[in-house]
């Protein structure tokens, strides 16, 4: 115990751990809201925030969600058919152009550029997750058994794939032009999670899984990629850039940009606007099932350690630079066993003031904890101490070395 230099209230301190007080916030350290990225950046940003206040408030009152029922996602998939007609409609029209027309300099560069612009925004399978790792049931026999247990306990029917990625991460996605859907844990994670938090994970993900979260948004993330290839192409120098600034041709094209800009821009947000109410309510959705299985508080406390980079980065950089005597993943093991409670605190009233969330689609994280406690869920069914340690044992003997050199490299390449 230490007395805070600000209000002088007694405060425990950790070794270690940034020194705070919890009475007056004292070295909270609350990241500012970014003000850079693109403009659909921070449209997507801004919308976010006062579209999720909106949607709590209408989601905390019910104890069902209608995920499936949703007609914003009707009118978002009727709105992204209308963008692919067009962008298919504009492909036929430059390919007509260029026959009927090529005598015309000027329609014939529209033309080309036109056909350049559905070239880049052709409908394209998802690749394979960067980096990440399939496991299988040769070298991870264990591991696949109880996953496949969880999905079994989640509802989900066809076969999903499990995968490992070097970040502290975890998502669900699909690749190839058959769509294979896969779920991807990052190995950092994977180590910091108490058994209760993996399962909690493991029930999150699969519940979007379950609830076909990612295909129903394919025809929408194709729209997507066509209006943000338009603003890209509009939108093309960043403020920061100022050896533009100066010829006035430049401003001049500049400023008519801009003013295209406007069209996909709103386009855009209208978009987003439509398919936010979609993902945040995904999330909510897959909040909620996942809490019946493994309960509330195995799930919050997730939430609270995936916003702990800033414990993980420390660990990761001493093993970069000297050998260190356990492995990485034993290393967060340990340090996440004996996280003091001081420290989730802290994490949680950051998360608060500063509104933050894993990504734009993701509803505020303080919210889903918020949201969690209001439909407080007992658990269910947990992974057991033995089978957690079955799967960190499968990861050693079959992963470590090749994804600890991949988290290594990876961290090293930032630091250049
Ligand atoms: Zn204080
Ligand atoms: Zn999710």
């Amino acid at each position: 115990m230490k007395p805070c230099p600000s209000c002088g209230a007694q405060i425990e301190a950790n070794e270690g751990y940034p020194f705070w007080c919890e009475h007056c916030d004292w070295n909270l350290a609350v990241p500012s809201k970014e003000r850079q990225g693109k403009a659909w950046e921070r449209l997507e940003r801004k919308m976010r925030d006062t579209y999720g206040q909106a949607l709590f408030k209408e989601l905390k009152g019910r104890t069902e969600l209608v995920t499936k029922q949703g007609v914003s996602e009707r009118v978002a998939s009727a709105y992204s058919l209308v963008v692919i007609g067009c962008s298919v409609a504009g492909f036929l029209f430059s390919l007509y152009g260029l026959v009927a027309w090529y005598s015309s300099p000027f329609i014939l560069i529209s033309c080309l550029l036109v056909l350049l612009f559905a070239w880049l925004s052709r409908p394209r399978p998802h690749p394979f997750p960067k980096m990440t790792i399939l496991l299988n049931a040769d070298e991870h026999p264990t591991t696949m058994k109880i996953f496949e247990t969880v999905a079994q306990k989640m509802g989900v029917e066809k076969r999903i794939q499990f995968a490992l990625s070097p970040y502290y991460e975890a998502y669900t996605t699909e690749y190839g032009w058959r769509r294979r859907r896969v779920v991807v844990i990052g190995y950092p994670l994977l180590f910091a999670c108490t058994p209760g938090e993996l399962t909690a994970l493991l029930a999150h993900e699969l519940a979007h899984c379950r609830n076909n979260d990612i295909r129903r948004s394919a025809l929408v993330s194709h729209a997507q990629r066509i209006l943000l290839n338009w603003c890209d192409l509009l939108d093309p120098i960043q403020d920061e850039d100022d050896e533009y600034h100066f010829s006035f041709i430049a401003t001049f094209s500049r400023g008519i940009m801009r003013l295209l800009l406007w069209i996909p821009y709103r386009l855009l947000a209208v978009l987003i606007h439509l398919y936010w109410n979609q993902s945040q309510r995904a999330e909510y959705e897959a909040d909620r099932m996942a809490a019946q299985l493994t309960g509330s508080q195995h799930l919050i406390s997730l939430l609270q350690i995936i916003h702990m980079n800033d414990v993980v980065e420390p660990l990761i950089a001493r093993h970069s630079l000297q050998k260190q005597s356990m492995t990485l993943g034993q290393h967060l093991h340990e340090t996440f066993s004996k996280l003091p409670g001081k420290e989730k605190m802290r994490i949680v009233r950051i998360l608060e003031r500063s509104q933050q969330s894993m990504d734009t689609t993701h509803p505020a994280t303080h919210m889903r904890i918020a949201m969690l406690l209001h439909q407080d869920a007992p658990p269910a069914y947990k992974i057991s101490d033995w089978e957690y340690n079955r799967i960190c044992q499968e990861m050693t003997d079959h992963l470590q070395e090749k994804m600890e050199h991949r988290i290594i490299d990876d961290y090293r390449a930032k630091l250049v």
